[in-house]
C-alpha cells in the first residue's frame, strides 16, 4: 500500500477541531453596507472594514466599471513589464498628497505592501524590534527579511527602549514595526513616543495605517495626521481595502524610499499591479475621505453613541463577565472570559439579526466580540445591537454565569 503523503492534513484539521479553533466563512449577500442578508435574513453588519462606508458607494462602483471598460479587467503584467497605467500613477500621487509624503508606491494588497516593504529593508545584520500585538503582515515580513527579530510587550515604550539599549550596538540597520490602531484592540501605537526612541537610536519606524487611513486625521491621513506627526522621517504603510473602499495597499514616504521599493521589493517587482478597476475605485475613494469630512464627523458619533451605550450595558449587568476594551478608533471589543461566552453571544446576536462574529484564539489571546462601527450606520442600528446584546445578556445570563464561566 503506498503512503499517502497528503494525510497529514486530516491530522491537523482534526487537532483544530478539537482545539475549537476550526474556521468557516459565511456568505454575506447584497451590496456592502451597514445591512445585508445572511442565511436569507437580514443582518445589521457590525464586522465590515469600511469605516466610511465607500465600498457600495455608486462613486466607486462607477469609477471601477469606467475604468474595466477603457482598460480591460486586468493589468497583465507586473509595474515593471505591462501592467504600469496612468491611473497607477494617479493613485500614488492622491496617497502620496494624502499622506503628505514625497511619493508613494500601491501594491496588490495591504498584506503584500507590509511583507514586501519589511523584507526589503532588513536583512540577516540587521535587527526588527516589533509590537507582540502587530499585523500577521508584519510579523510574516519580518521572518521573510531574514533579520533578528524581538517583540516587545504591547504599546511598551520603556521596554522597547531597554531592548533598543541592550541590542542595537549589534546590529547594522534597525527597524521598528508597529500598527497605528491595532486591529484586534482598537487601541493606538505611542507614535510620538516611538519616533523620538527611533531619531535617538538611529532606526527607522514603520507604522501599518490600515485601519487609520480615512479615519483618524482631520484630513482622514491617519494616526500620523492625528498625533502631528505629518512631515517625520517614518515609513507608512496601509491599505486601500478598509475605509478606502477597494483592494490594494500602498507604502507612503520618501522619493528614495519609493525608488528603492521600486527596484528591491519583491512583493511588488514580481506580482500583477493592481486591476484597474480596484485602481480607480481607490483613486475615488481617496478623493471622498479628503473632501467628505462629514463622513469621519458621523462614523465618530456612531463610536461615541454605541461605546456610552455598551459602557451602560455593562455597568447594569455586572454579572455578565464582558469587559469593554479600551479603543480610540471605531473597533470596539468586548472581551469575554471564555471561547464558549464570546461564541455564546455572537450566535445569540446573529439570531438577533446582528452580525458581530466572535473572535477567538489563536487569532487573539483573548476570546471577544470584535464590532466595527460605520459611516453608514444609523441610531436605529446602534439601538437594535444594543437592545439585541441586552436580551442575550438576559437569557442567557444563567447559562453564561453557571455552564459557561472558566472554572478557576
Ligand atoms: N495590516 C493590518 C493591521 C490589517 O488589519 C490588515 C487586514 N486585516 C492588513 C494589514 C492587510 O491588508 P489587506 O487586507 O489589504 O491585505
Amino acid at each position: 500500500m503506498t503512503a499517502d503523503p497528503y494525510s497529514w492534513m486530516e491530522d491537523a484539521l482534526a487537532t483544530i477541531h478539537r482545539a475549537g479553533w476550526y474556521r468557516s466563512m459565511q456568505t454575506l449577500h447584497g451590496r456592502s453596507g451597514a445591512v445585508m442578508t445572511l442565511d436569507g435574513q437580514p443582518v445589521i453588519n457590525f464586522a465590515s472594514n469600511d469605516y466610511l462606508g465607500l465600498a457600495g458607494d455608486d462613486r466607486l462602483i462607477q469609477a471601477a466599471i469606467a475604468a474595466t471598460q477603457e482598460y480591460g479587467t486586468g493589468s497583465t503584467g507586473s509595474r515593471l513589464v505591462s501592467g504600469h497605467r496612468d491611473l497607477h500613477q494617479q493613485l500614488e500621487r492622491a496617497i502620496a498628497t494624502l499622506k503628505q509624503t514625497e511619493d508613494a508606491l500601491v501594491f496588490s494588497s495591504g498584506y503584500l505592501a507590509n511583507l514586501g516593504t519589511v523584507s526589503a529593508l532588513v536583512g540577516k545584520r540587521d535587527l526588527i524590534l516589533s509590537d507582540q500585538y502587530n499585523h500577521s503582515s508584519l510579523k510574516n515580513g519580518a521572518i521573510l527579511s531574514g533579520a533578528t527579530v524581538l517583540t516587545y510587550p504591547h504599546c511598551d515604550v520603556a521596554q522597547l527602549r531597554q531592548r533598543l539599549e541592550q541590542h542595537r550596538d549589534r546590529y547594522r540597520r534597525c527597524l521598528l514595526l508597529t500598527d497605528s490602531v491595532f486591529s484586534m484592540d482598537g487601541d493606538l501605537c505611542p507614535l510620538s513616543e516611538l519616533l523620538a526612541l527611533a531619531t535617538s537610536f538611529d532606526a527607522m519606524l514603520l507604522v501599518d495605517e490600515a485601519h487609520a487611513t480615512g479615519v483618524l486625521g482631520a484630513t482622514g491621513a491617519g494616526c500620523v495626521e492625528h498625533f502631528g506627526c505629518t512631515g517625520s522621517p517614518l515609513i507608512q504603510v496601509g491599505t486601500l481595502s478598509k475605509a478606502l473602499g477597494s483592494l490594494g495597499g500602498y507604502v507612503a514616504g520618501s522619493a528614495t524610499l519609493i525608488d528603492y521599493l521600486r527596484n528591491r521589493s519583491v512583493g511588488w517587482i514580481y506580482t500583477t499591479g493592481l486591476s484597474p478597476a480596484d485602481t480607480a475605485a481607490a483613486l475615488t475613494g481617496v478623493a471622498i475621505a479628503r473632501q467628505e469630512p462629514q463622513r469621519r464627523t458621523q462614523l465618530w458619533q456612531n463610536v461615541a453613541a454605541l461605546k456610552q451605550a455598551l459602557t451602560q450595558q455593562l455597568a447594569d449587568n455586572p454579572d455578565v463577565d464582558l469587559t469593554l476594551l479600551p479603543s480610540e478608533s471605531p473597533i470596539l471589543c468586548l472581551q469575554a472570559a471564555s471561547p464558549a461566552i464570546a461564541l455564546h453571544l455572537g450566535a445569540a446576536l446573529r439570531q438577533a439579526g446582528i452580525f458581530a462574529p466572535a473572535i477567538r484564539p489563536p487569532t487573539v489571546p483573548t476570546s471577544r466580540l470584535r464590532l466595527t462601527l460605520m459611516a453608514t450606520h444609523d441610531r436605529t442600528h446602534i439601538q437594535q445591537f444594543i437592545a439585541a446584546l441586552n436580551q442575550a445578556m438576559q437569557v442567557h445570563t444563567q447559562t453564561i454565569s453557571t455552564n459557561l464561566r472558566p472554572r478557576t
